[in-house]
Parts: C-alpha cells; structure tokens; sequence
C-alpha cells in the first residue's frame, strides 16, 4: 500500500480520541509530503537536526514531536516551534526545555518517559523518579513547560502477554498521576508492532513509523 492508503487506513482504524503520531526519522521530505497531503498533520523524528530540517522544509501546520533521546544542549534548535517533547527523563533537561521556550516566549510540552520494559533499556525512569520531579519545589517553578502526560515502550518481544502486562502497568500509573497532577491527558504508547495491544491497553497516542512509511534501512 501507499503512504497515502496507509495514512487513511489508520484513521478508519484508530478512535477519534487516539492521536496518530507519524514516524518520518529517516524518510525524505517527499514521503512526508504524500501523508501530509493525505491528511496528516502530526509527524514524530529522533533527531533533532534531522526535524529542523524538515520543519524549515515542509509546511507550517505540522505539529513536529521529538520522540528520541534528547541532548540537553541541542534544546535550542527545535524549541522555537517543537509541538510535544516525548522522553523526557530528567529535571535537568526540563530546565533547559524551559529556558529555551522562554527566550522563544512560548510553552512547550513535554512527557515523561517511564521505564517499562523488562529488558536493560537505557532511557526512561522510574514511576518514584518521576514523581519526584513533579512535587519538586523548582519543577513548580518552570512556567515555560507543560507535563502533559506520559510515554513508554514496551520490551521488544514476540511474547504479547508480556507487552500486555507492561502497557498495564504503565496505563495504571497514568491514571494515578493524572488524579494529582491536573495537566496530564496524554499516554504515548505503541508502535507498528505493538499499537493494537497499546490501544487495547488505554494508549491515545501511537507513534507509527515503519508501518506508514515502510521500513528503514538504516
Ligand atoms: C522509531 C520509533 C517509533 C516507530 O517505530 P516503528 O516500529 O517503525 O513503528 C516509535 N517510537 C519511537 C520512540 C521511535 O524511536
């Protein structure tokens, strides 16, 4: 199927209320362009000079969300027109996050990105580090950025039961944070393997990338 077939089957499959975020990390402009023109508006990157310039390329009501590993000193790129942060994984970072809206004088929003998977993840943190940031006294502080909910990923695995249990988990943690914390909405979970489990699970955001766009060779 075509990117375009492949952007419209998503929206008759997925609920009103589940956001549809594309993966575009190493496709081109053009492939971007086609799923726009079918209709999409929310596209997701890894990289943050690879989003700049494809945000500089491609029309302006794309809403870009930065699904990768965020280096603190390359905030500044992507804060004059990032739409939502997804792995957030340290105060550290949100203050720079909240510098940089600042200076470009908006608000930025962001998620945490909570450890979920069995298997030695590098990223991500804890549900008690997680709530650790958000009672402390500077997060308070930040008025520049918005905790608008959270994001995980599963153990890359074959074993659903195993997916299953771990998007669980993590929805029962959203729903507890979402009764103290009054600016969460947002689950980010689920990706082209595993979406169908994560919407079953209470995700209302998926990022699909391979799925749309085919695989990647790199
Ligand atoms: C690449 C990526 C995706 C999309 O993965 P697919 O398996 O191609 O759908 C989703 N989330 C994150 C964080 C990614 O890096």
């Amino acid at each position: 199927m075509s990117i375009a077939e492949n952007i419209k089957k998503y929206r008759t499959e997925l609920p009103e209320d589940v956001t549809l975020v594309a993966i575009s990390k190493t496709k081109p402009t053009e492939d971007l362009l086609e799923a726009y023109e079918a209709g999409q508006r929310h596209f997701g990157e890894n990289k943050i000079q690879e989003m700049t310039e494809k945000w500089e390329e491609l029309p302006k009501d794309i809403k870009w969300h930065m699904v990768g590993h965020v280096q603190r000193n390359k905030v500044k790129y992507m804060a004059p027109y990032v739409s939502l942060i997804h792995a957030v994984d340290s105060l550290k970072l949100l203050k720079e996050i909240n510098k940089e809206a600042d200076k470009n004088e908006r608000s930025i929003d962001c998620l945490l990105q909570i450890k979920i998977a069995e298997e030695e993840s590098k990223y991500g943190i804890s549900t008690e580090e997680a709530r650790e940031i958000l009672d402390s006294d500077k997060f308070k502080s930040l008025n520049h950025i918005k905790v608008k909910g959270l994001m995980g990923m599963a153990t890359f695995t074959d074993d659903e039961s195993q997916v299953k249990k771990e998007f669980e988990h993590l929805k029962s943690v959203f729903d507890d944070f979402k009764e103290t914390y009054s600016d969460m909405n947002i689950l980010s979970m689920g990706m082209s393997g595993d979406y169908k489990i994560a919407l079953d699970s209470g995700s209302n955001m998926v990022r699909i990338g391979s799925d749309i766009f085919g695989e990647r060779n790199y």
